[in-house]
């Protein structure tokens, strides 16, 4: 691809973006072009990534932020389960951690999509969707993974909403409502069983047929757990506030909020092209402190952790910023 398209295509790109933080997050970045040589590149400027920038910004590294925009809750009304910001809106609690980081002068932060990576003799080159350029001795992936929708019409515009991925996030808030759990086997007797002491009225939607051994299936008879394995079709809602579940032979059952686990990709590709392992379940594999397979490399938040939670990101966001620190200190001292 030339240089000319990769421009357009960013351009084209970037409007069509959700941009759910306001573009003042990013006023401060300015005249890049010109400095372009930076200690940490951080890609990925959600929970993760704002974090290790706090512990770095801190240690007066001089970092860029390389952000697209797009966490993965961006559609959720309300954040849960982070302490002292629980019930808060997702895009509000970025806001406020980006202003914070932006107020130490070596942070910069840049809206654009990080498309490629190489080895440099000193660390890295990462090149933009806009055709910036920019080096840096070290790099971190605070990247975030990709929910794959099911092709069931309505799904995906209720995910967040009405169609949930977990009860520490948003059980509490459907308790002891009609409650239906998408899953099959081994995942929804996990779920149900979380989700028996938020609701007794719980009706799990196999759509196929039923995988529980007679072990579940009488402990799911006891609690009164009914087994439906009609296969969907549609979800019939409002705004994302699920009303029906549409089945493939026209009926239909009302549900006040579902329950579904969906796979998930890496969001960027550049961690493996940089030769970084995965882990068998599609995690980018780190140590205790954050590092990834390839040294100078660092990941953290959902892309290297089943764990996913606001909390966790930036847990380990802030490790990951301390110990990049460390490792150049090292380097330096
Ligand atoms: C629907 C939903 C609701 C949730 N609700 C809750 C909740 O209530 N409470 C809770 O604790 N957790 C919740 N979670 C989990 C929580 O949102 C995640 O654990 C958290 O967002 C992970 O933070 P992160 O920084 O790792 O990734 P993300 O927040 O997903 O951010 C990744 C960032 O990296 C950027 N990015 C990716 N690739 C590139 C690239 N190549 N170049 C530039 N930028 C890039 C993306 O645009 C994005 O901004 C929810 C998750 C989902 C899916």
């Amino acid at each position: 691809m030339t240089r000319r398209e990769i421009i357009k295509q960013g351009g084209l790109a970037l409007t069509a973006l959700a941009l759910p933080f306001t573009l003042t997050a990013f006023a401060k970045f300015n005249s890049m072009t010109d400095k372009n040589n930076f200690d940490v590149i951080i890609i990925g400027g959600s929970y993760a990534g704002l974090s290790s920038a706090m512990a770095l910004g801190r240690s007066k590294r001089n970092i860029l932020i390389i952000d697209s925009g797009l966490p993965c809750n961006r559609q959720t009304p309300h954040s849960h389960n982070f302490i002292t910001q629980d019930g808060v809106k997702p895009s509000e609690i970025a806001d406020n951690a980006k202003s914070q980081v932006l107020k130490y002068d070596t942070v910069k932060i840049l809206n654009d999509l990080a498309v490629s990576g190489q080895k440099s003799e000193n660390g890295f080159i990462i090149t933009t969707q806009t055709g910036k350029e920019f080096k840096a001795k070290k790099l971190i992936f605070a990247t975030g993974i990709k929910d794959i929708m099911p092709n069931i019409r309505g799904f995906s515009e209720c995910w967040g909403i009405s169609v949930i991925h977990c009860p520490y996030c948003h059980g509490y808030e459907f308790r002891n409502q009609k409650t239906g759990i998408f899953s099959n086997g081994e995942k929804a007797f996990h779920v149900t069983s979380l989700v028996h002491n938020l609701t007794d009225d719980i009706t799990i939607l196999t759509s196929g047929k039923a995988e529980f051994n007679n072990e579940q299936l009488a402990k799911l008879n006891k609690h009164n757990i009914r087994i439906v394995e009609k296969e969907i079709a549609e979800i019939e809602h409002e705004n994302g506030q699920i009303k029906n579940m549409i089945f493939k032979d026209n009926s239909k059952m009302s549900f006040d909020a579902v329950y579904s686990s969906v796979p998930f990709k890496q969001h960027s590709d550049i961690p493996a092209s940089l030769g970084c392992e995965l882990t068998e379940q599609g995690y980018i594999k780190v140590d205790n402190f954050q590092k990834t397979t390839v040294k100078g490399i660092f990941a953290c938040g959902d892309n290297s952790t089943m764990m996913r939670s606001v909390a966790y990101a930036v847990a380990t966001g802030g490790i990951t910023g301390s110990m990049t620190n460390k490792e150049l200190t090292d380097e330096q001292f």
